[in-house]
């Protein structure tokens, strides 16, 4: 693969090529990372830069048709919009929240958008990076809004956090006046949460939950990173086409704010930071679960047992034989 030209492909924002570099960066071949690693340092140069938004929600809350409403809705405007998805239970499953061709029908002809399947990775450390990677390369095809897509379960909403400068948070109207489970931490890095299906008879429901969710947001720490009224709870219908203009509003308002007083720079900042630790975190542990690492520990395992060897000891007998590489 030439990588000279598939980096100006993408410069050029050429989708195919485009998809053609996320394969690659997903790619677990040793040649393969090498030739990513090259590509994204070529496109790094250029600086381009998209708002990234990370949306999650449990499955049937209304993700797809948002997504789908949302993005055309900018793409009107003259936007041009990416959609990835981070999907660390499609390894479980055997599918991907975004396999099925039919969802996004409208969007996905949109010449303004590009979307792209969730990669079907074993872990979440494979998966994040990838995903990161794919970020990056949506940026350099000149794309103005990055959307990360996850399903909520759990781990995957902070790594889609930490990928993201917004994150959103879809719910559908309770039915009771419970918070449905939604877990603190997950509340804690929403910077709006939408409450989906507020139209028909949802829409009652659909006001009670949304005051339910303002309350409780109004109770959190406040955020440095916040201005006043920030984070929110918002009422929307993905399939009627309501709200979606006042999401992109008060949305671009946050931003904006951001960007003005530092904290958006600062979060870009933290993220690197972020993602660097991560890297090595995942290097160090892929390289424990070679078999070599594993002879290794298996036999120094029962001298630690005995307690003819300290476990600090064992364990830096170990590293010291790690032969460590990113890859
Ligand atoms: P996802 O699994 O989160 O991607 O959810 P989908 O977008 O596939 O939607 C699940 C179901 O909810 C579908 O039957 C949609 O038509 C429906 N749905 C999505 N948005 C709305 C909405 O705003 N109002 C109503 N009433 N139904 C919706």
């Amino acid at each position: 693969m030439d990588i000279a030209e598939l980096s100006q492909k993408i410069l050029n924002r050429d989708r195919r090529a485009l998809a053609r570099a996320i394969t690659l960066v997903e790619s677990q071949r040793t040649d393969h990372r090498i030739q990513a690693g090259e590509l994204l340092s070529s496109l790094a140069k250029h600086r381009r830069q998209a708002l990234r938004i990370g949306l999650s929600g449990t499955p049937g809350v209304g993700k797809s048709t948002f997504i789908e409403r949302f993005g055309l809705m900018l793409t009107a405007q003259g936007l041009r919009v990416a959609v990835l998805a981070v999907d660390p239970s499609s390894a479980r499953s055997g599918g991907s929240i975004l396999g099925d061709k039919t969802r996004m029908e409208l969007l996905s002809r949109d010449p303004n958008a590009f979307i792209r399947p969730s990669p079907s990775q074993t872990h979440l450390g494979g998966v994040t990076r990838r995903s990161r990677e794919a970020v990056a390369l949506c940026e350099a095809a000149d794309f103005d809004v990055v959307l990360i897509e996850t399903v909520g379960v759990g781990q995957s909403e902070t790594v889609v956090a930490e990928i993201s400068d917004l994150f959103l948070l879809l719910l559908a109207p309770a039915g009771g006046d419970e918070l449905q489970g939604v877990k603190r931490g997950i509340m804690e890095i929403a910077d709006v949460i939408l409450i989906n299906k507020a139209d028909g008879d949802l829409k009652s429901a659909a006001t009670r939950t949304c005051a339910d969710y303002s309350g409780a947001l109004r109770l959190l720490r406040k955020r440095p990173q916040d201005p006043p009224g920030f984070p929110k709870a918002m009422m929307v219908s993905a399939l009627e086409d309501q709200g979606l203009t006042q999401t992109w509003d008060e949305l671009q308002q946050l931003n904006n704010w951001r960007r003005e007083q530092g904290h958006w720079d600062q979060r870009r900042a933290e993220q690197a930071q972020y993602w660097f630790q991560e890297e090595l975190r995942q290097a160090v542990l892929s390289q424990l679960n070679t078999e070599e690492a594993q002879a290794e520990i298996n036999r120094l395992a029962p001298q630690v047992a005995e307690g003819d060897l300290s476990s600090a000891k064992a364990a830096g007998l170990v590293l010291s034989r790690l032969n460590i590489t990113t890859g």
